[in-house]
């Protein structure tokens, strides 16, 4: 584990999440109550959870936190660090999804505009043939959120998505991580909308040339706010440093 700017980040590459993934679920079937959760952490997180004691909190007490995002990356090469890969919410959606068609696991998915996570799911169920997606619901339910937790609850899945975007789906599923009844919740943020179809993810050559932020504003050029907080956490990243 390291820390940046005070937030707890873990040095995990994709199969270590999924390693740990597979060990959470384990201690689900063998009883545990309480939920896992993971926070996919990017650089507009940290800067979040760095003025925001509430999710650095939680941050502090899940049971993983994963290097979401070149920056992060960068932060920790600052210190010497090296993290191998980023494992994006996105990312770990489709890996998730593809082993736990294999091994049986059921997912949950809470989140995005009415519709969305049903698309999603239909999109994940054609991709992994055999994959059980117990239910769906959109991510504007808090006129009846109780109702919400109790459907899941009933449905009990071994992993919840939740798509509510960063930092409401992490207070969300603590808030609740007792009332759940599910195995590992993760916040992935966006994944929904891109799943599903509606958003189109940047092209894998622009991934690996390190510019899907880029592409994103560029897609969302309304989001443009957002990207203030990164030379300012860079900034502060090389003072720390
Ligand atoms: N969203 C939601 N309920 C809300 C607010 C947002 O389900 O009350 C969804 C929104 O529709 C979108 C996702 O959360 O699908 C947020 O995506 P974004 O890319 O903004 O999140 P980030 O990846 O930055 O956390």
């Amino acid at each position: 584990m390291i820390r940046i700017l005070g937030v707890r980040v873990d040095e995990i590459n994709m199969e270590d999440a999924l390693a740990a993934v597979e060990k959470f679920i384990a201690a689900f079937h063998a009883g545990q109550k309480r939920l896992s959760q993971i926070v996919t952490i990017n650089p507009e997180g940290i800067w979040l959870a760095r003025g925001d004691s509430q999710l650095a909190q939680i941050i502090e007490e899940a049971a993983l936190v994963t290097p979401d995002g070149n920056g992060v990356l960068w932060a920790a090469q600052q210190q010497g660090v090296t993290i191998p890969e980023r494992v994006t919410g996105i990312d770990l959606t489709y890996r998730l999804a593809e082993l736990a068609a294999q091994k049986g696991w059921s997912l949950y998915l809470l989140g995005a505009k009415e519709g969305i996570a049903k698309a999603a799911a239909a999109k994940l169920t054609e991709q992994y043939p055999g994959l059980i997606i117990k239910g769906v619901e959109n991510g504007y339910f808090r006129d009846r959120e109780q109702q919400v937790v109790e459907q899941i609850a009933a449905a009990a899945p071994d992993i919840l998505l939740a798509a509510l975007g960063m930092p409401f789906q992490e207070k969300w599923l603590f808030e609740h991580r007792d009332q759940l009844g599910c195995g590992v919740a993760i916040g992935v943020g966006g994944s929904f909308d891109v799943i599903s179809g509606q958003v189109r993810r940047a092209p894998a050559f622009l991934r690996k040339l390190r510019l899907e932020w880029l592409w994103r504003l560029l897609s969302d050029p309304k989001r443009w706010r957002r990207y203030l907080v990164i030379p300012r956490f860079m900034r502060a990243v090389k003072k720390e440093s």
